[in-house]
């Protein structure tokens, strides 16, 4: 297959691809690395909004370069892994500053950036530049491993390793930009993760994973670690014309930059609830995972008359009907947030 692989992808993706993404009206850097880290974690559909919000807010890289990284961050909220959101501002700063506001061609350079890991950079350079590079986003790992039955995590090293090597034998000498989108396209609409629709597949004829029934083998299960879970209270302050009092969280860490409630263990909230207007009330628990561990989340309400009734804290804000959109806020805390304002 090694030969016609790419021709099958393209006259597929000539047909069937997606032509009509709102990131692809102009093949330009900035449109197209903006998609491709809200991409990282999150599919098309929900991606769109938030894409078009953020462009119409910041159509250049020099306007995200000049502006807050709050506002950033608000126009992030609910996409999660805000690390992204904390890297596009670094790195539009870096681009704005250092290179006069043009992204470097190659994805070589591209990659020095912060958050611009080999296969975005790929993608961009591909995509804007045509570089012949390869991309391995994780639609595409799942089309290589399986086509090409490659075995193991592709979060090892070597399992990594032999998945860029097969999707650099297979580029194409020409449309690389179209390749790269159709690879894309092929990984999220034809080979998805379960149940991929292998009679509607350019390569099926010479899939070793559908020759050899074997599938839901590839790509290679991430072995399992059990993660522990952790406590937090969060103390949440609400008046009665219905301000609700959040915290900022330090630029770094978890929910680095973001909205939250002042955190507590049980000991802290038993020497404080004598010192409170009045007695905290326990909200429904929420769970959170992380990466390395589940968060169980307990919110206490404590109901006041007016702001001045509590004393002030680090770092402190109100959201109110008037503000609401203000604030980049962590996820418990908009979940939080819903609950009280029904
Ligand atoms: S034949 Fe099926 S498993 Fe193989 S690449 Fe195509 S969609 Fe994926």
């Amino acid at each position: 297959m090694k030969h016609g692989f790419a021709d099958k992808v393209l006259a597929w993706f000539d047909v069937f691809g997606r032509h009509d993404l709102p990131w692809q009206k102009s093949l330009t850097p900035y449109p197209v690395w903006i998609s491709e880290i809200m991409l990282q974690q999150t599919q098309v559909q929900t991606v769109i909004p938030y894409f078009n919000r953020f462009i119409a807010r910041f159509p250049s890289i020099n306007a995200l370069a000049q502006a807050d990284l709050d506002e950033v961050l608000s126009l992030w909220t609910g996409l999660g892994y805000y690390a992204r959101a904390r890297n596009l501002h670094k790195t539009a700063r870096i681009i704005s500053e250092f290179h006069q506001g043009e992204f470097p061609r190659s994805q070589q350079d591209l990659q020095q950036l912060p958050g611009i890991g080999r296969s975005t950079a790929g993608a961009i350079s591909a995509i804007c530049f045509h570089e012949r590079v390869a991309i391995l986003d994780g639609n595409v790992k799942r089309v290589i491993s399986r086509a090409f039955a490659i075995g193991g995590w592709p979060g090892q090293r070597a399992t990594a390793e032999q998945l860029w090597a097969q999707a650099e034998a297979v580029l194409p000498y020409e449309r690389i930009n179209a390749y790269t989108q159709a690879m894309m396209d092929l990984g999220a609409t034809v080979c998805v993760g379960k149940a991929p629709l292998c009679d509607l597949c350019p390569v099926s004829d010479a899939c070793q994973a559908l020759e050899h029934q074997k599938i839901s083998d590839y790509p290679g299960k991430k072995p399992k670690v059990s993660k522990p879970t952790r406590r937090t209270i969060m103390l949440v302050v609400k008046t009665r014309a219905g301000e609700i009092r959040l915290a900022q969280r330090p630029p770094e860490g978890i929910w680095g930059g973001l909205y939250s409630f002042p955190e507590l263990n049980q000991e802290e909230l038993d020497a404080l609830a004598p010192q409170l207007p009045s007695p905290p009330r326990a909200l429904e628990t929420l769970k959170h995972s992380f990466t390395h561990f589940h968060l169980l989340i307990e919110p206490m309400l404590v109901e006041i008359e007016a702001i001045e009734d509590i004393p002030r804290i680090h770092h402190e804000a109100w959201l109110s009907e008037d503000n609401s959109e203000a604030f980049g806020l962590c996820r418990p805390a908009q979940k939080i947030i819903q609950t009280l304002l029904g």
